[in-house]
């Protein structure tokens, strides 16, 4: 049975072709400038390619170059749609509603819709995505959307309430919803089968361009470093994560400031980049550290300490540790930022081996056998995550 990923941005598309009897990818390729000009790159396993720019004023071109590459290109791995048994998407924000993945109805879109107030760059992308697919792909295929937020709905109110007057969680649902909620899933499982125990308290750090930490209890989470959007938590590539809020006020006033432009400083222009004026990655960020660069370690020391107390206060939130676990690009890369991160752990006798650790994106235990906490890296899969959540819904 073979499975279709898809997630939609408001102006690209990225997506795969799994076959599920192996959860092996076929193929898999990303549009881009969609409303604009438009551009396909598409990849099928075998290693041959297909790239073309053709005009993608909506969503539903692109999905027709995609079909194009999928079934008829140099690098095609189907002979018809009819091979697709179902589409799984990747939703953004589910808010309250959506604690499972589940099946796109009409009422499932309109509900996507409703929280788009929340998510207002995410969830309409989404939409669009879902629809152009129903154009594309027709309405009776089975559509299954998978949402970034649904895991982190198992928090309790003590940990998802903001500390604002609760009329505003009454009229307007302001509350932390978390996000990377299928990776913190994909990879926090991960590490419950690797420990051998379901009864196990778990912390994930997704480390990417947008990073979060996710607090684990017995497989569901309890706390996590999103919140309301995915602004919040510890220093990112160009968000801020967690400010005293007085500081916005304070440089809107100095700077007449509108809340557009706020917004935009503290999404794009904060964060790793922001500190160090070189880049939002972590790579280029290192090498002008290294270079001598002050403001490029600074951000490296900011980031490496944020991370480390998130991670301290997720151990006082479950009263102990089992597994740490770490992800995404710089999480499964950065074997300096690991280092750093166990050392300063080593009063919950956490030790780590050296060599282990200077592997890069490959599921392994950094941790010595003698450690207290495993600790891993477990490189994340949100497309493998959606696709076995589609196969799971529609098998049923
Ligand atoms: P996204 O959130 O966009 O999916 P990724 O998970 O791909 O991002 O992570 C991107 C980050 O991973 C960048 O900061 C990049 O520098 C970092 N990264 C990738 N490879 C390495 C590496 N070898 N060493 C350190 N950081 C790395």
């Amino acid at each position: 049975m073979k499975i279709f990923v898809v997630n939609a941005g408001s102006s690209s598309l990225k997506y795969q072709l799994i076959d599920m009897e192996n959860e092996q990818v076929l193929a898999k390729g990303l549009c881009e400038r969609i409303g604009v000009t438009g551009a396909i790159s598409h990849k099928a396993a075998d290693g041959r390619e297909y790239k073309a720019e053709t005009p993608m004023p909506t969503h539903s071109e692109a999905f027709e170059a995609v079909v194009y590459a999928l079934t008829k290109s140099d690098a095609k791995v189907i002979d018809s749609l009819d091979e697709v048994s179902a589409i799984g998407h990747r939703a953004v924000q589910g808010g309250s509603e959506f604690a499972n993945s589940c099946l796109i109805t009409p009422e499932v879109i309109a509900a996507i819709e409703e929280w788009s107030v929340l998510a207002p760059l995410h969830n309409p992308a989404n939409i669009l995505g879902i629809e152009a697919c129903i154009k594309t792909f027709g309405d009776k295929i089975p559509q299954v959307a998978v949402f970034d937020t649904s895991f982190h709905q198992t928090m309790p109110p003590k940990a998802y309430m903001y500390s604002l007057p609760y009329k505003y969680y009454e009229k307007y649902k302001i509350r932390k919803y978390g996000f990377h909620g299928t990776s913190h899933r994909f990879v926090g499982n991960r590490a419950i089968e690797l420990l051998g125990k379901e009864n196990s308290k778990v912390i994930t750090c997704h480390l990417g361009n947008g990073c979060s930490i996710t607090a684990i209890k017995d497989g569901a989470c309890v706390d996590t470093s999103m919140g309301l959007t995915p602004l919040d938590g510890f220093i990112m590539g160009t968000r801020t994560g967690t400010l005293d809020p007085s500081t916005i006020t304070y440089i809107a006033d100095k700077e007449n400031l509108s809340f557009a432009e706020i917004d935009r400083i503290c999404n794009k222009e904060s964060g790793m980049f922001g500190i160090s004026g070189v880049s939002n990655d972590n790579r280029d960020i290192g090498n002008a550290a290294a270079n001598g660069n002050e403001r490029a370690q600074l951000a490296i020391d900011m980031q490496r300490y944020q991370i480390l107390k998130f991670i301290g206060s997720y151990v006082a939130a479950m009263n102990g540790v089992d597994a740490i676990v770490f992800t995404g690009g710089i999480g499964e890369n950065d074997a300096e930022l690991r280092k750093y991160v166990c050392e300063n752990l080593a009063y919950l006798g956490v030790t780590i081996d050296d060599e282990k650790n200077a592997v890069r994106g490959k599921e392994v235990k950094i941790s010595t056998d003698d450690s207290k906490v495993n600790v891993y890296i477990i490189p994340t899969n949100e497309e493998l995550a959606i696709a076995r959540d589609t196969l799971e819904i529609i098998s049923k």
